[in-house]
């Protein structure tokens, strides 16, 4: 496959674009591959993308039901931070802060991650000891996080409201400078393209439909829309639908699948430096180099698997943003949307084996996964190929929800991504 360099876009510019090539190719499925990955997210193509780097396995499928990418992956408002409170997450969110500072490099495409810090508004005197225990937790493990006074956070980003008569007072703030955004659908692209290259299958439009087992109850393949396709090995990474399809293996998982929100402003001049956070009040916002204000709700409390959501939600998150930033108040919305995320009881993702012989589950990422997809990825991968986690993601395993051994993140992820 041809590398992007600035030599190829000053000889294609000579020749009219004519020379590019497709960036994946859309194969047939075979009857069978050593490993099939059911959803074609930034987590399922990235695990396919490091299962042929880093082990060697090429014999792969993605199996997507709609287009890649189309799932959360394209659908959510791009925030990446690493400043989660336990171990077992710091470990996991830091591991792909990391390869998300060098991902543009490895995957030869410009997945725009820009590390403009993401700030946390404190409100009142329990935010700030939450925040404050956050700060204190990720330095004692070597994770960026600063406390900051009101006017300090105001010099950061000068169109945030500080007066003490604000209707949401804000008395400091948590500020993670290596935390910012990328772009959604160039990660996805970014890992497509560079698993193609290494010759993995993306099957999209094809929906699996059901997991076969053998006598033994091991894995033997999935049922899809193209027909049986064959694979000792099936990792699952279908987010809000993850429950779903293991529900075709016969194991139940601790999830809810509920719709969380995403909307976008007419384009405006760069005016907001960073991505600003408020998890009391429910609202958080950043600019794309668009232009455009991208904001992020909170979830809907009833189950449900349609991409939209309840007016309700997003009417009282732009209440929020206009007394956080009278500025906007004016600001015309263009767009709305919604995914459905996969949420655990304790707000943190389940990566392991299952109770089914060469069935591997990747899920739970919630309203947050998209900060992890590189390093959940790669986790992924370890796991798929070795048979077991990863030491960096051994916390995570679904077992943890038997013996009570909960990781809770709620106070860091419930709304805040
Ligand atoms: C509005 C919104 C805002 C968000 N904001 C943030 C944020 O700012 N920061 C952050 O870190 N996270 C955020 N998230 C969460 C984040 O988007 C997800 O956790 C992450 O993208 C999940 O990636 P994935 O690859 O696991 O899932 P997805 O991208 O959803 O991929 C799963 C794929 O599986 C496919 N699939 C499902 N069932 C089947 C089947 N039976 N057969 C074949 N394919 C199937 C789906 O079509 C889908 O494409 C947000 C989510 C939403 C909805």
């Amino acid at each position: 496959m041809r590398k992007y360099s600035v030599f190829a876009i000053a000889r294609e510019a000579m020749r009219a674009h004519k020379g590019w090539e497709a960036q994946w190719t859309s194969p047939e499925p075979r009857g069978a591959y050593d490993v099939i990955i059911v959803g074609a997210g930034g987590h399922g193509l990235g695990a396919a993308y490091y299962l042929a780097k880093e082990h060697g396995i090429t014999n792969i499928a993605v199996i997507e039901k709609g287009w890649l990418g189309g799932g959360n992956t394209g659908r959510n408002t791009t925030i990446i931070r690493s400043n989660y409170l336990y171990e077992e997450s710091m470990d996991i969110y830091e591991h792909s802060l990391k390869l998300w500072e060098g991902l543009s490099q490895d995957l030869n495409y410009n997945v725009m991650y820009s590390p403009r810090g993401v700030m946390m508004l404190s409100h009142n005197i329990h935010d700030q000891q939450v925040f404050k225990r956050h700060i204190n937790a990720n330095r004692l493990y070597g994770i960026d996080n600063e406390w900051m006074t009101p006017e300090q956070a105001k010099a950061f980003v000068p169109v945030l409201d500080i007066s003490k008569t604000a209707r949401y007072p804000i008395n400091g703030a948590a500020l993670q400078r290596r935390g910012g955004t990328a772009r959604h659908d160039a990660v996805a692209w970014g890992f497509a393209r560079a698993a193609a290259d290494r010759g993995v299958h993306i099957i999209q439009n094809c929906e699996v439909t059901g997991i076969r087992r053998g006598p033994g109850g091991e894995v033997q393949g999935v049922e899809t829309s193209k027909g049986f396709i064959g694979a000792k090995k099936v990792g699952v990474s279908a987010a809000g639908h993850s429950s779903v399809v293991m529900e075709m293996a016969g194991v139940r998982v601790p999830l809810h699948s509920n719709p969380l929100q995403a909307l976008v402003s007419e384009p405006l001049k760069p005016i907001f430096p960073c991505v600003v956070m408020s998890n009391t009040v429910h609202a958080y916002i950043s600019q794309s180099d668009k232009g455009e204000l991208v904001i992020g709700a909170g979830t809907d409390q009833y189950n449900s698997y349609s991409q939209t959501g309840g007016l309700q939600i997003i009417t009282h998150t732009l209440d929020a943003i206009c007394e956080l930033f009278p500025i906007f108040r004016r600001v015309k919305m263009m767009r709305q949307w919604g995914g459905i995320t996969d949420n655990t009881p304790d707000r943190s993702p389940i990566q392991g084996i299952t109770p089914v012989p060469g069935l591997f589950l990747n899920c739970g990422w919630g309203t947050g996964g998209f900060k992890a997809t590189p390093g959940s990825a790669n986790l992924f991968a370890h796991l798929i190929a070795k048979g077991e986690p990863h030491k960096l993601a051994s916390g995570l395993t679904l077992d943890r929800f038997r013996t009570g051994r909960l990781i809770d993140e709620a106070a860091a992820a419930a709304v805040a991504h």
